[in-house]
């Protein structure tokens, strides 16, 4: 089907048109990487791999800090660390725009109150969808978490690994980059350190 008539399978909200400077600029890709963007199967590749971008870079259309506005005061005295691990997420290098997928855990001491657990997971992601180097996004998290729940510590652990050295490069498949930001009483106390690291499994 031409992307220039009839109703486009990968557009079927309507969603506002790629600009054709954008189409371009993707057009101009496949050739330089071998091909012909004019023949069938990539004619309407232009337009899906803009709308996949944006999806890509949701991030940059939201402000993550607005996932900790709504707070829970009723702990019940709980004062223990809050753990959400395994938190599988996609992102991009901003130097090869190649896609790191990993996992992140993400831990905080609560100080009067808590949030809802997978607003941790929406503050992850709110930071993952840009262009990134996985230790920005690691303190990016933390700090969010820090700034605005005001807790006693923070520790954030991002494992990934990277396309641009697994699919490119120096073509290391199944290595994987740690990242870590420590802060508050998990920085500065060993004991409590180490008890988080252990619930997260390193
Ligand atoms: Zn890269």
């Amino acid at each position: 089907m031409s992307s220039l008539d009839g109703p486009d399978e990968d557009n079927p909200l309507g969603k506002p048109p790629v600009p054709e400077d954008v189409q371009d600029a993707i057009r101009t890709l496949i050739r330089w990487a071998g091909d012909d963007p004019a023949r069938e199967g990539l004619i309407d590749t232009p337009k899906r791999v803009a709308r996949a971008w944006l999806e890509y870079c949701q991030g940059y259309q939201e402000d993550p800090a607005i996932h900790l506005s709504r707070i829970f005061e009723e702990v019940g005295g709980y004062d223990e660390v809050v753990l959400l691990k395994d938190i599988p997420f996609q992102s991009h290098c901003e130097h090869h725009m190649a896609p790191i997928i990993g996992k992140a855990a993400i831990a905080y001491l609560p100080r009067d109150h808590v949030v809802g657990i997978s607003k941790l997971a929406r503050v992850l992601h709110g930071y993952a969808r840009r262009l990134q180097i996985q230790e920005r996004l690691t303190a990016e998290v933390a700090q969010c978490i820090w700034d605005n729940l005001k807790p006693h510590g923070v520790a954030v652990v991002i494992e990934a690994s990277h396309a641009c050295m697994t699919a490119r490069g120096v073509r290391t498949p199944g290595v994987g980059m740690i990242t870590s930001r420590m802060m508050g009483t998990f920085l500065e106390d060993d004991r409590s350190r180490k008890e988080v690291l252990s619930l997260m499994g390193y």
